[in-house]
C-alpha cells in the first residue's frame, strides 16, 4: 500500500497494517476454533457447541473474509462451495487401483472364505469387521495435509474429477489435523484415502418427496441419490443434498505409520474423518458371524443404508502377503446381506390402465420402507399372478424390492389372514372408460381396446412427455392430468399448440389460504413453454418410441430409427417389410402396421410434423467410431454407479461402436453387463452361460474398442 493510498482513506500506514494483522489473527483465531468444533461434531460426534454458536463463528469468519478477501485460503472453512465443475468431469488416474470386493452371500460362504484364509496363513488372523456403507466410494487426495482432488471410483483404474463436489460435504476435512502428521511418512507428500459418501435415508425420503412435487423422477434408493448428487456440474446443488462419509482405507499402506486397518480407523478419526463407529476386531469365526448378525439386526435402526459386513484381514503385513486377484483383494471378503424384506398390509388391490390399454393391478400397500424407501405400491403384473400368489386384500404380505429397486409383493403371511380377507375380481369392463375388456388368446393382460379410453389417453401424454422419450421437463403428472380435465390437451400434438395464456391461467384445482384458485403462473408457464420448443428437437427413435406404439420400446424405436429414413417410410412399411428387420418379429411387425394404418393416430403425426417435430433420421455428421463391436449383442443390467453412467449412457456408447443392445437376456446374447445389484437378467445369464461383465470390463471396452476375450 502507497502513501498516497493511505492519504486517500486518511489513515496512516501503521494503523492499516496493525489493522490487519488483527483481522488476520481474528480469522486465524476462528478458522482453527471452527475446524475444532467441526471435528467434534463430525468425527468424534460430540459437539460442544450449538449449532447457532457454530453459526455465529461461521458468520463473523465471513464478514471478516469479506472485508480482507486477500487473507482468503481455499482451505477456509467458508471456501467449501465452488464455482461451476464445467461441461465435463476430468479422469483421474487413482495413485493405486480401486478394487471391487469379493462377495460372500450367505454366512456359509462367509465360514469358507475363512477357511481358506486360515489354510493361507496357517493361522486364522486377526479380522477387522466393518459395515458394508451402500453408498458410492470416492478417492481422497491430500497434498502435504491439504485435500487437493476427490475422484470417483469410475473403472477402479480412472475416476473423475469431483472435488468441486466433495468439497461441499462438510464432514470432509479440507485438511488434516496437525495431531495426525506426524504419523505420516515424510517420504509421501500426498496420501490418498478412500471412502464412501452416503445419503442419509431421512434425506433421501425428503429429497424424493421434493422431486416428486415438482414433477421430477425420484431415485430408486439412497445409493443412487449419492451417485447422482456427486456428479452435478453446480457443486451448490451438491451441497443442498445432505451427504455424508465414512472413510475407512488408504490407497498405499506404507504412506502412513500404522500397522493394521483397526489402527487406521483410529488414526483417519484423528485426523479428521468421519468414522464408521460400529466396527469389530475378532479373533475367531464366531466373533466374526456375531458382528454380521448383529449388523443385520440393527440395520433398519441405522440412519444410513449398509448392504453387508466387509471383513477384511487387520495387519497390513499380512495383506501384502497374500495380495489381489485381477478385480477384488484376497484378505478381504463382503458378507451381503439377503434382500431386505417387510411386512405390510395390503388394503386394496386397484387397476390402473396403461397407455396400450393394458390392465395392471397394483398392490395398495400400508406405507413400509424398504431398502431405504417408503413403498405404498407395487404392480401385480396381471391377474394370474395375483391368483398364483394368493395375495387377498386385508392380507399382511411380505414385501421386497428386486434388484434394490422395484417394489415387489412376495406373497401373503398366512398365519395372519384375517377372516374377511377378500379373494380378488379381476374388472369386466375399464375402470376409466367403462368398456368392456378382453384377454386375447396366450395373453396374460387383460386389455381395454377402447380408442377413447381417456386413462389411455393420459397415460399416452404422460409418456411423450417422460424423461425417456421426448423429455418435457417439468410436464409431470399434475399438470398434464389438469390439462386433460379442462380439455386443453388429449393428445400428444396438443402439447405443441399450448400457449403461454393457456399454462399460465392453467387452474390447478387447488385453492390457497385465501380461498383464490391457484394458477400455474408465467414462471412456470414460461419454462415448460421452453421445454415444449426444446423437445421438438429430439432425435428420430425417441419420436418413434413416444408414439406409445404397442410393442415399441426404446430398443425397437432404435431398430426402427436405423433401419427406415423417416417416419413417412415407417409408415408406408408392408408387414413382411418391418419383421425383416432385427429384433422385430411378425407380431411387433403387425402392431406398428396397425398403428400407422388408424387415422387418429395418422393425423396425430401430420399434426407433430407441422409442428416441427423431428420426424426423420438425423443426416447431421457421419459418426466415424470403428465399429468393433459390430455383431455383438448386449444386455445391461444393475445400476452402473461406479462408472457414474446411466444405463441409457452406457447403451448409446455401446451402440456407437456397433452393438446391437437388447432388453432380454437369450441364448443369442454375447455379454450380459452386471451393474450393482443386478436382477433377474444375471440369473438367467448364468444359467444360460452368457458371459457376465462386470463394470471394470465394460469400462475396458469403452477404453480399448474390443469386446473382452472370455
Ligand atoms: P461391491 O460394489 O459390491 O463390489 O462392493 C465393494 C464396494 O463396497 C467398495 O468399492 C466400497 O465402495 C464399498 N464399501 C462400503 N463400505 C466399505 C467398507 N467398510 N470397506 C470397504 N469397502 C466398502
Amino acid at each position: 500500500m502507497t502513501q498516497q493510498d493511505n492519504k486517500l482513506f486518511d489513515i496512516p500506514a501503521d494503523d492499516n497494517e496493525a489493522a490487519l494483522r488483527e483481522a488476520s489473527k481474528r480469522i486465524d483465531a476462528l478458522r482453527r476454533e471452527i475446524e475444532h468444533h467441526t471435528y467434534l461434531y463430525y468425527a468424534l460426534d460430540a459437539p460442544e457447541i450449538t449449532d447457532f454458536a457454530y453459526d455465529s463463528l461461521m458468520r463473523e469468519l465471513r464478514e471478516l473474509e469479506d472485508k480482507h478477501p486477500e487473507l482468503i485460503v481455499a482451505t477456509s472453512p467458508t471456501r467449501r462451495v465452488g464455482g461451476y465443475v464445467g461441461e465435463q468431469f476430468a479422469p483421474v488416474t487413482h495413485e493405486q487401483r480401486m478394487y471391487s470386493l469379493d462377495n460372500a452371500m450367505d454366512l456359509e460362504e462367509l465360514d469358507a472364505w475363512m477357511t481358506k484364509i486360515e489354510e493361507t496363513y496357517g493361522h486364522l488372523p486377526e479380522l477387522c469387521c466393518e459395515l458394508k456403507i451402500d453408498g458410492s466410494s470416492i478417492a481422497l487426495t491430500y497434498e502435504d495435509g491439504v485435500l487437493v482432488r476427490a475422484a470417483t471410483r469410475g473403472d477402479g483404474t480412472t475416476g473423475e474429477d469431483v472435488t468441486a463436489n466433495i468439497r461441499t460435504i462438510k464432514d470432509i476435512p479440507l485438511h488434516l489435523r496437525d495431531e495426525a502428521m506426524p504419523a505420516v511418512d515424510p517420504a509421501f507428500s500426498s496420501i490418498e484415502l478412500r471412502g464412501e459418501v452416503y445419503m442419509p435415508k431421512s434425506s433421501f425420503e425428503a429429497l424424493n418427496h421434493a422431486a416428486e412435487a415438482n414433477g421430477k423422477a425420484p431415485f430408486a434408493n439412497p445409493r443412487n441419490a449419492a451417485a447422482g448428487s456427486l456428479r452435478q456440474k453446480d457443486p451448490h446443488i451438491t451441497a443442498g443434498r445432505d451427504l455424508s462419509t465414512f472413510i475407512y482405507a488408504v490407497a498405499n499402506t506404507a504412506s502412513l505409520e500404522v500397522s493394521g486397518q483397526w489402527e487406521l480407523l483410529q488414526w483417519l478419526k484423528s485426523a479428521g474423518f468421519h468414522v464408521n463407529p460400529d466396527v469389530a476386531k475378532c479373533k475367531t469365526r464366531e466373533e466374526v458371524k456375531d458382528f454380521c448378525k448383529a449388523s443385520l439386526e440393527k440395520r433398519d435402526s441405522l440412519a444410513y443404508e449398509i448392504d453387508g459386513v466387509v471383513v477384511k484381514v487387520n495387519s497390513f503385513a499380512e495383506q501384502a502377503a497374500s495380495g489381489f486377484t485381477s478385480h477384488a483383494p484376497r484378505w478381504a471378503i463382503a458378507y451381503k446381506f439377503p434382500p431386505e424384506e417387510k411386512t405390510t398390509v395390503l388394503t386394496d388391490i386397484t387397476v390402473q390402465v396403461g397407455r396400450t390399454g393394458v390392465l395392471t393391478p397394483v398392490a395398495e400397500l400400508s406405507p413400509v420402507v424398504v431398502a431405504g424407501s417408503t413403498v405404498s405400491r407395487a404392480t401385480l403384473h396381471n391377474e394370474d399372478e395375483v391368483h398364483r400368489k394368493d395375495v387377498r386384500i386385508g392380507d399382511t404380505v411380505i414385501v421386497r424390492k428386486a434388484g434394490d429397486v422395484i417394489p415387489e409383493v412376495l406373497g401373503p403371511v398366512l398365519a395372519l389372514r384375517p377372516d374377511d380377507a377378500l379373494v380378488w375380481q379381476a374388472p369386466k369392463t375399464c375402470p376409466s372408460c367403462g368398456m368392456p375388456v378382453i384377454r386375447e388368446a396366450g395373453e396374460s393382460a387383460l386389455r381395454c381396446v377402447s380408442i377413447d379410453c381417456p386413462a389411455q389417453a393420459l397415460e399416452r401424454l404422460l409418456h411423450w412427455a417422460s424423461r425417456e422419450a421426448m423429455d418435457i421437463d417439468g410436464m409431470g403428472e399434475e399438470i398434464i392430468g389438469r390439462l386433460v380435465e379442462v380439455g386443453r390437451v388429449s393428445d400428444v400434438a396438443d402439447y405443441y399448440s399450448l400457449t403461454q395464456a393457456d399454462l399460465e391461467m392453467l387452474d390447478m384445482g387447488r385453492t390457497n389460504k385465501d380461498g383464490n384458485p391457484i394458477h400455474l403462473g408465467t414462471t412456470v408457464a414460461l419454462k415448460l413453454l421452453d421445454a415444449i420448443e426444446q423437445s421438438k428437437s429430439r432425435s428420430f427413435d425417441r419420436v418413434i418410441g413416444g408414439l406409445g406404439i404397442r410393442h415399441v420400446g426404446k430398443n425397437t424405436a432404435r431398430d426402427l430409427a436405423e433401419a427406415f429414413p423417416s417416419m413417412e417410410a415407417i409408415a408406408s412399411a408392408e408387414i413382411d417389410e418391418l419383421s425383416e428387420i432385427h429384433g422385430i418379429g411378425e407380431r411387433v411387425a403387425k402392431a406398428i402396421w396397425v398403428f400407422f394404418r388408424t387415422p387418429d393416430n395418422v393425423q396425430v403425426i401430420e399434426r407433430l410434423q407441422a409442428a416441427g417435430v423431428t420426424m426423420a433420421a438425423s443426416t447431421g455428421e457421419a459418426d466415424d467410431t470403428p465399429k468393433t463391436l459390430a455383431g455383438l449383442t448386449f444386455v445391461l443390467t444393475g445400476s452402473l454407479d461406479e462408472l457414474g453412467l446411466t444405463r441409457d449412457e452406457a447403451s448409446d456408447r455401446l451402440r456407437l461402436m456397433g452393438a446391437k443392445m437388447s432388453s432380454s437376456v437369450s441364448g443369442k446374447t454375447s455379454f450380459v453387463v452386471a451393474g450393482t445389484a443386478a436382477g433377474s437378467k444375471y440369473d438367467k445369464a448364468i444359467k444360460l452361460g452368457v458371459p457376465v461383465l462386470d463394470e471394470a470390463q465394460l469400462a475396458r471396452i469403452f477404453e480399448t474398442g474390443q469386446p473382452p476375450v472370455v
